[in-house]
């Protein structure tokens, strides 16, 4: 499989902050809502290329180089999403992309955060939902799944897709999933998932 493309990746943090003028993105640095505040390096806000977005990639919380860098997926897991993007060119020139996650700060031990301090994020994410005005979310594992398919998990509802109001939200395993265990099967449903997304960018488009 071939390097994704790093263009997606050449706006910093400030640059998109500033086109997309985020001012959320510095209430969120400066957030303490929740204990994890505590053990952040720097939060990471939603990274947006511009708005409105086509899709929107939802994870569970920043990684260790995320941490560092505080901004969303430029690790090996955001690498891995965007090389399977790629391979079925969901992306072009010019699709608007965005990443966030479900909470804004990494999480010891990269464990899953809990209900309370997703809840504690949760007006970060009503926030940049409402910001961004995705027309496709991508909801990677677990910890995003929730956010259309209550009390569902990853493996009930992979490749399926949900409309809220002008939002069409799919299930999507996490890339992260691929890293740990190797699996093809997992690989090709988050292939799947994203041919979905790519189907609901193509009939906008023809709609628009
Ligand atoms: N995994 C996530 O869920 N989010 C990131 O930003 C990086 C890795």
């Amino acid at each position: 499989m071939s390097e994704p493309n790093l263009d997606y990746y050449a706006a910093t943090q400030e640059e998109a902050d500033q086109v997309n003028n985020n001012l959320f993105a510095c209430d969120i640095r400066q957030c303490e809502r929740c204990p994890l505040h505590k053990e952040r390096n720097v939060a990471c806000p939603g990274w947006f290329l511009s708005l409105p977005l086509d899709i929107l990639f939802v994870g569970m919380s920043p990684g260790k180089d995320e941490d560092k860098a505080g901004r969303p997926f430029i690790g090996r897991a955001g690498k891995k999403l965007m090389e399977l993007a790629d391979s079925i060119n969901l992306i072009k020139s010019d699709t608007m992309i965005g990443f966030t996650n479900v909470v804004r700060c990494h999480t010891p031990d990269n464990r899953p955060p809990t209900g309370q301090e997703i809840q504690a994020c949760s007006t970060w994410m009503r926030a940049e939902l409402d910001m961004a005005e995705p027309k496709v979310v991508m909801l990677l594992g677990n910890s995003a799944i929730p956010l259309a398919f209550e009390n569902k998990k990853i493996g009930q509802v992979a490749g399926s897709a949900r409309a809220m109001g002008s939002t069409i939200y799919i299930a999507c395993y996490h890339p992260a999933a691929i890293l740990h265990k190797r699996s093809a099967v997992i690989q090709d449903s988050i292939v799947q998932s994203m041919k979905l997304a790519k189907e609901v960018l193509h009939e906008n488009r023809c709609h628009d």
